[in-house]
Order: structure tokens, then C-alpha cells, then sequence
């Protein structure tokens, strides 16, 4: 088997490469991606797919929009980077839209999902500490992901990614999803705030119910807490609305975005209410590139070209018609056991534990895909999908489902 793609790529060695100098923290498939163009990647040998992961809901606009690439080159060629002691444009402007979006303050930028909500903890922690020392409580929900960060990891709800890194930090609670009485009996004066996704994404596409979100609110309402939402997956416009907690008409005090934020640049940012951000004050939190006016002139176009392109409402209907395909794929079969999830947010559960089996088919057959446990598949394709796209997806989807 010639391993030297048309290009000149050796992949064995990019893979040998990578396992003798990259630290071994992802089991990666076996594929050396070298070009993208809207819901298209290529691999070293030329070989197509079609992309429903989106760089894990990253890509929003597809793969290289010319708009985005132009946006980030010319800024690139102005100015990158100066450092937050001095005011750039971007910056502001990014922070204006953000805000007028979400109807929350003021905005905080970093580079990550983990950092914003990084950056969500200390804000909580520290707003609350006006009230007393002995308030300081985060609970989040179990199954729940917030990143990799000691903090960001610590209110993960899933045990498997706190192996090792004990001691982890003081002062969080976890208590089953979507329990409401759960979430009241653990909540208490020194309850500084409740962090919850509105649909947990990582762990498998599981929505928030409405009165549980808007029983959240309350109850933070009831003890002085604040809601923080972490809309680093469900935010700008992954579920058909510019943000996942518009399903709920429930607003946080705190929310984070990252992911689809840059159109693939690397942005994060921590939206508060006016009231919650002045707990903030020069020296309480900070970013070497946060902001800078490369990474906030891509978030802008990217929030642009969202809007010209209508990708919120395509995210809404294009979503609707993935969920109907794949439930009528349902109705053909009898291993699959859910279709659940909200605009381009779906994830598909088999009664048997064969997803690492059908996303490999998948990818073999030039679908991406993304395997989550022993047996749910999620899809996460770009805003700019078509229902021609969904079509061949379900197809792709319908014949690995058969041969795995
Ligand atoms: C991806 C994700 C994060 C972490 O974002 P990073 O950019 O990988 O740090 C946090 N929260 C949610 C809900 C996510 O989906």
C-alpha cells in the first residue's frame, strides 16, 4: 500500500512524527487533513468528505469562507497583536455586538472555552465575595464539560477526566442533570452560583428541560446566586437561535462563548451583566491575547457573515430537516434507539454500542462524524449545510449503520 499521498505528504510519517513529538493526548483516526472549502475537507491523498463535526461545532461558516479569510489576512497585514495596556478598535466593536446579541453588559476576551469559563468562576467567586467570605459554592451538573483548565475541569461532571489531578479545587458540587430537587437540596447560602450548558453537548447531546433551567434561574433568584451558562457549544447559533438559552427564555448573569465565536480562529469570550462585571477591576483578571485584533476582527466577520447569510434561521431549518431524515432513518430501523437535540445540536443513540464502528465507516466513506461513548453519534455540521448535504449524510449514515 503506497503511503505517499499525490501532494508528496508521507502520512505514516506525519504519524510517526506526531507519536515521537506531540504529547499522546488524543487517539486520532488516521487521516492527515490538508485542505478545507465550505462543508468539504480533503485529506493528503485527495480524498473527500464531508464534514458534520465542524472542527467540534468550530467551523460554523464552513471551511475557509473567503470572507473570513480575507478578513483575518487583512487584518493580519495591519495589526495582530499590541498587548490590553493600550485600546484597539476590534476590540469594543466585538464587545458591542456580543452584548447587543445577548442582551448581557459587558464583555471579557480570552482564547478558549475553557478560559472563558475560567474566567466565569473567578468573576462568580469574586462578585460574591461582597457578600461574604463563605460564599463561594459553584454546583454544576453531572455529565456536564466545561474544559480542560484545573478549574474548568473541576466543574466538569464527569469523574473520568478528574483521574490524576487530584487535588482538584475546593469549593464545587455535582448533582444529577435535569433535577430540580436535586439542585435545590444542595444549594444553600454559600452557594455562589449554578453553571450549567442548555444542552449538554460533550456528553452527548442531552437538552436542559424547561423547568429545569427556569427553575435554575429561580433559585438563584431566591439565594443570590448567579447563573452562569456555559453557550461555548449551544452559542451563536448551533441551535437555530443566536443563543441555546432563547429555547428557554431564561437569562444567566453569566454566559461563555468560544467555538463557532471565531468562524475557526481561536476566540473565547465571558459575557456578565453590568452589575456582576464590576466585580472586576483593573488587575482582578487578565489575558496576554485576549482581544487581540486579529482574533476579534475574525470573530467579526464571522458574526457578519452569520447575519448577511441568514445562518441562524439556516441553522433552524436545515436542523429541523436533519432531525426529520434521521428519525424517518429511525423508523427503517431497529438499532436506533433516540434522534434528540436542537438546530444543528443532534446526536443519534443506538440500542447497540457500535458508534465507534459507524463513525469509522462513516469516515472510510467520506463522512466526518463523531462517536461519543460505546453508542450515540453526534453531528455538528457547519451553519452553511444544505438539505442536499443532510441527504448525503443520512445516506452515508443509513449504509455504515448497516455495515458496522
Ligand atoms: C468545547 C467546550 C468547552 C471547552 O472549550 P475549549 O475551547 O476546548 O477550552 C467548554 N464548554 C463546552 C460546553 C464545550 O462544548
Amino acid at each position: 500500500m503506497s503511503t505517499t499521498a499525490k501532494n508528496g505528504i508521507e502520512i505514516q510519517s506525519v504519524i510517526a512524527m506526531d507519536a515521537e513529538y506531540v504529547m499522546h493526548t488524543f487517539n486520532r483516526q488516521r487521516v492527515v487533513f490538508v485542505r478545507g472549502k465550505g462543508m468539504k475537507l480533503w485529506d493528503a491523498e485527495g480524498k473527500e468528505y464531508l464534514d458534520f463535526l465542524a472542527g467540534i461545532a468550530v467551523n460554523g461558516l464552513g471551511h475557509c469562507h473567503p470572507d473570513l479569510v480575507s478578513a483575518i489576512g487583512g487584518q493580519a497585514g495591519e495589526l495582530m497583536h499590541v498587548c490590553n495596556l493600550y485600546y484597539v478598535t476590534q476590540q469594543p466593536m466585538l464587545a458591542k455586538r456580543l452584548v447587543e446579541l445577548s442582551g448581557m453588559g459587558k464583555a471579557f476576551f480570552c482564547n478558549s472555552g475553557a478560559e472563558a469559563n475560567e474566567t466565569a468562576i473567578k468573576l462568580a467567586r469574586k462578585w460574591a465575595k461582597q457578600t461574604g467570605p463563605e460564599k463561594y459554592e459553584i454546583i454544576c451538573a453531572e455529565g456536564s464539560f466545561h474544559g480542560r483548565t484545573l478549574a474548568a475541569v473541576t466543574a466538569t461532571g464527569q469523574p473520568k477526566y478528574h483521574e490524576g489531578f487530584e487535588p482538584l479545587v475546593p469549593g464545587f458540587k455535582h448533582v444529577p442533570f435535569n433535577d430540580l430537587s436535586a439542585l435545590d437540596a444542595a444549594a444553600g447560602d454559600s452557594t455562589c452560583a449554578v453553571m450549567l450548558e442548555p444542552i449538554q453537548g460533550e456528553s452527548g447531546v442531552h437538552p436542559a428541560t424547561q423547568d429545569y433551567l427556569a427553575g435554575a434561574r429561580s433559585l438563584c433568584d431566591r439565594l443570590g446566586a448567579l447563573l452562569i451558562l456555559d453557550e461555548v457549544q449551544t452559542g451563536l447559533g448551533r441551535t437555530g437561535k443566536w443563543f441555546g438559552c432563547q429555547h428557554y427564555g431564561v437569562r444567566p448573569d453569566i454566559m461563555t462563548l468560544a467555538k463557532t465565536l471565531g468562524g475557526g480562529f481561536p476566540i473565547g469570550a465571558c459575557l456578565a451583566t453590568d452589575e456582576v462585571a464590576k466585580a472586576f477591576v483593573p488587575g482582578s483578571h487578565a489575558s496576554t491575547f485576549g482581544g487581540n485584533p486579529l482574533a476579534c476582527a475574525a470573530a467579526l466577520a464571522t458574526l457578519d457573515i452569520m447575519e448577511r447569510e441568514k445562518l441562524v434561521e439556516n441553522s433552524a431549518e436545515i436542523g429541523a430537516y436533519l432531525k426529520e431524515r434521521l428519525i424517518e432513518l429511525q423508523s427503517r430501523r431497529d438499532d436506533i434507539a433516540e434522534v434528540r437535540g436542537v438546530g444543528l445540536m443532534v446526536a443519534v443513540e443506538f440500542s447497540r454500542e457500535c458508534a465507534v464502528d459507524v463513525a469509522a465507516e462513516c469516515l472510510r466513506r467520506g463522512l466526518i462524524v463523531n462517536p461519543i461513548g460505546r453508542s450515540i453519534v453526534r453531528m455538528l455540521p457547519p451553519l452553511i449545510v444544505k438539505r442536499d448535504d443532510v441527504d448525503a449524510a443520512v445516506a452515508i449514515l443509513s449504509d455504515s449503520l448497516s455495515g458496522a
